[in-house]
């Protein structure tokens, strides 16, 4: 697997990780809201349902007041009319703690004036909270509440039977009239605490509420940025490749025409001088004359025909894709030898070997590319002015690579050529002038198979050329 698929392999799930995290704050964020709005709006109903209950016992000792000073009938059923509304509470209150029947607590409810509405979100609320602090804490209000509340029933009863059984004297008014404040106060308190502690209750939701949003909020705008500058550095890249790509083309496509323009003058070149030398040689009666003629036709036939295979190693570099397979690099170095031994020159060349590797893993399409070139320039530039012409060829292992240097005793190369011999059609003045494709086709066969080439030259003392291929499997 390749680097580049690890990364994204890697980096795929972060993304995902990113829009999961966006999904379930979102989610957080509503369910929190909806049942924070939930409680607050039972809450509501509940200070509402207080006022509703103070009200009533108001009203009812309004009415228990009166009835003793004026003792109507009307007054006492008003009283106990009134008182009602606390007690539906009550009865609403003690259903909810153990758990009663929903329609009790409803029909409770109901007598304590609460709108309908508000019914299932009280209960539900009490159920579900009723051991949260803020909440306890009314509960224990409102019982102390009710039991007051009882309390002042039971003085209802009693005014109603004292006046009953006889008329009460101003003395015992005055009494029953301070035992009914004395209630009637007691119940304010609590009835005041008990709306205290929700809306204190309240204002902690509310301020929990808002720390939970901006907690969500800003998790959320992390992550949506995170994934942002993720996508932008993604396009940013993706769009750099593009750009590299496209000047890749447009320098293929440069070489492209280049390649043309030279391989359609080239090829033409030995046709134009055979055909030139035939007319001279068909004018021409000496034997000696025409078969100087006929070596130079055949110098230029030989000429093409190794421009031709040239043109062939180029294409055959370009499209043939890398198979990297057990290779051995000593008979593929001795068949390129074998190749070049009907040259003339090659027999006055002493060729060195010294083989420290065979078995490798590489291309051999490629190897054989190499070597050819590489040995056919050596033979090529060889100076003949030297009594003793070699080259080496030599092979070895160097750290995490293969090595493979050809060094000859030829004519070198010039300094300031040296960097443009890798070049398309590149040709220095000498009398060899060949194709100028070799060596670039070199390049692009070490380049193929992920290795790299160096030259070492002098001029008339000779040039070293050295490869380096990345071991793949070998240890
Ligand atoms: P060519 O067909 O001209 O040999 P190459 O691309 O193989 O084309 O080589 C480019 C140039 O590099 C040659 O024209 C030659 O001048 C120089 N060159 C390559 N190999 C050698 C060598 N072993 N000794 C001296 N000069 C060399």
């Amino acid at each position: 697997m390749t680097q580049q698929k690890i990364t994204k392999k890697l980096k795929l799930p972060n993304v995902f990780i990113l829009l999961l995290i966006v999904f379930f704050s979102c989610a957080l964020l509503i369910f929190a809201n909806f049942y924070t709005i939930k409680i607050l709006s039972a809450n509501r109903a509940y200070v509402n349902g207080e006022s509703h209950y103070s009200k009533g016992q108001k009203d009812a000792v309004r009415h228990l007041i009166t009835y003793i000073y004026t003792q109507e009938e009307k007054e006492l059923q008003l009283f106990e009319k009134e008182l009602k509304v606390p007690q539906g509470d009550g009865i609403a209150r003690i259903a909810l703690s153990h758990n009663g029947d929903d329609e009790v607590i409803k029909n409770g409810f109901r007598a304590g004036r609460i709108n309908e509405k508000d019914l299932d979100d009280m209960i539900w609320l009490f159920k579900y909270f009723k051991s949260v602090s803020f909440l306890a804490d009314a509960i224990k209000e409102w019982e102390e509440g009710d039991y007051l509340i009882h309390q002042l029933a039971l003085v209802g009863h009693e005014v109603a039977h004292e006046i009953n059984v006889s008329k009460l004297n101003l003395a015992e008014k005055q009494f029953l009239l301070q035992r009914i404040s004395s209630i009637s106060d007691k119940l304010t308190i609590n009835e005041q605490e008990f709306s205290n502690t929700l809306g204190e209750g309240c204002r902690k939701i509310k301020d929990y509420l808002i720390l939970t949003n901006i907690f969500f909020v800003l998790i959320i705008i992390g992550s949506v940025s995170t994934y942002y500058s993720k996508m932008v550095k993604k396009l940013l890249s993706s769009k750099k490749e593009i750009e590299v790509k496209n000047e890749d083309l447009t320098l293929a496509n440069k070489e492209l025409d280049k390649f043309v323009y030279s391989a359609s003058h080239d090829l033409r070149s030995p046709i134009t001088s055979l055909k030139g030398l035939i007319e001279i040689a068909q004018l021409e009666d000496d034997i000696s004359q025409i078969k100087d003629y006929l070596n130079l036709m055949y110098k230029s036939l030989t000429k093409q025909d190794q421009f031709i295979s040239d043109i062939i190693d180029y294409s055959k570099n370009k499209r043939k894709q890398v198979v990297i397979e057990p290779v051995n690099l000593t008979d593929l170095i001795e068949d390129a030898i074998n190749q070049h031994e009907h040259i003339k020159s090659v027999k006055k060349i002493t060729i060195k070997k010294e083989f420290e590797i065979s078995n490798i893993h590489s291309d051999s399409l490629r190897l054989k590319i190499i070597f050819n070139n590489l040995l056919s320039n050596a033979i090529k530039y060889s100076d003949e002015n030297k009594e003793d012409m070699h080259i080496s060829i030599k092979t070895y292992s160097a750290d995490k690579f293969h090595k493979i240097e050809i060094t000859d005793n030829g004519i070198g190369i010039k300094k300031e050529f040296q960097s443009q011999i890798f070049d398309m059609f590149f040709v220095t003045n000498n009398k060899n002038k060949g194709s100028g494709l070799g060596l670039y086709i070199v390049k692009e066969a070490v380049e193929n198979i992920n290795g790299i080439i160096t030259v070492h030259s002098e001029s008339n003392i000779g040039s070293k050329f050295t490869v380096t291929l990345p071991k793949l499997y070998e240890t």
